[in-house]
């Protein structure tokens, strides 16, 4: 166990990573907004496995909230995330300043077309204009060979590769599987706001989309299927804001060319909103 080095700047952090790029070392970079748990640590693990250095950046970044949103509420606990990413062995954590992110007269954006359109934008609709850019910037500070995204947020993995294509970003985007808690519900950072009833209502979310998966695999039609999916999961007391079925790679419509399909929810219970996913 190794406490990491914490870098603060960009200055400092690219300092920190210069001789491990000298000697041809491979860097793979997590980018989180702490609260760390065991999603965030999976990421890390297959980072290890990617690279021989690995940086894990903490910053809740204020261009994904809306003004109505937790951006003030989401829970930020630095101590605890540098202990477990010591346990993990990460050698660089990389913790700016909203100042230092965003300085005085910023005035740059990133916007992304294609899978941003529609499921989250829909209802989020600043909201990937601010992931596009966080990630554009901490890919351009560390420079890392590769980067690794949770499916959890299927849709942003999507986004951020269909981005680092565009932009020519020389940064490999890897998408790692979702870690979920023994009854199924995704990990999430957003989870410690679900009131005790709420957390076990939570576990019908993934197991409702489950039995859509096996329906549809099944033959039966996604347009009987998921509204049936819909009505069971307003009954347990979820307000959804989609439940679409979409082509996996694209994140458009399903076609003849599909490869690949995904079914993507958003729903809210009570005041916590919760997203899930799962292959077809
Ligand atoms: P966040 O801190 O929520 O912005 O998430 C940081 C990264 O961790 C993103 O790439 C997420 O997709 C990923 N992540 C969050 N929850 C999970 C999970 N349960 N399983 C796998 N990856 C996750």
């Amino acid at each position: 166990m190794t406490a990491p080095e914490i870098h603060r700047t960009i200055d400092e952090l690219r300092a920190a990573l210069r001789p491990a790029r000298q000697v041809g070392d491979r860097i793979a970079m997590v980018p989180t907004m702490g609260a760390l748990h065991e999603g965030h640590l999976s990421l890390v693990e297959r980072a290890r496995v990617e690279a021989d250095r690995v940086v894990v950046s903490i910053f809740v970044n204020p261009t994904q909230f809306a003004p109505h949103e937790d951006f003030d509420a989401y829970p930020r606990d630095e101590d605890k995330d540098l202990k477990l990413l010591g346990a993990f062995d990460v050698e660089a954590a990389f913790i700016p300043s909203v100042r230092e992110m965003y300085p005085q007269g910023f005035a740059t954006g990133v916007t992304v077309g294609g899978p941003s359109e529609g499921l989250e934008s829909a209802f989020r609709p600043h909201f990937f204009d601010g992931v596009a850019l966080v990630v554009t910037k901490l890919l351009l500070a560390a420079m890392p060979d590769v980067a690794i995204f949770g499916e959890k947020d299927y849709q942003q993995l999507c986004v951020v590769r269909r981005m680092a294509r565009d932009l020519n970003i020389p940064t490999e985007i890897i998408g790692a599987p979702t870690v979920r808690e023994p009854d199924g519900l995704a990990m999430s950072s957003r989870n410690v706001y679900l009131s005790p009833e709420e957390r076990r209502t939570a576990a019908s979310l993934p197991e409702i989309l489950r039995e859509a998966v096996e329906r549809i695999v099944g033959g039966e039609d996604t347009h009987d299927v998921l509204p049936i999916s819909r009505q069971r999961l307003e009954a347990r007391g979820f307000k959804v804001d989609y439940l679409e079925l979409r082509d996996g790679d694209t994140l458009g419509p399903v076609t003849d060319d599909t490869r690949s399909r995904r079914i993507l929810v958003a729903a809210w219970l009570g005041k916590t909103r919760l997203i899930d996913n799962m292959a077809v």
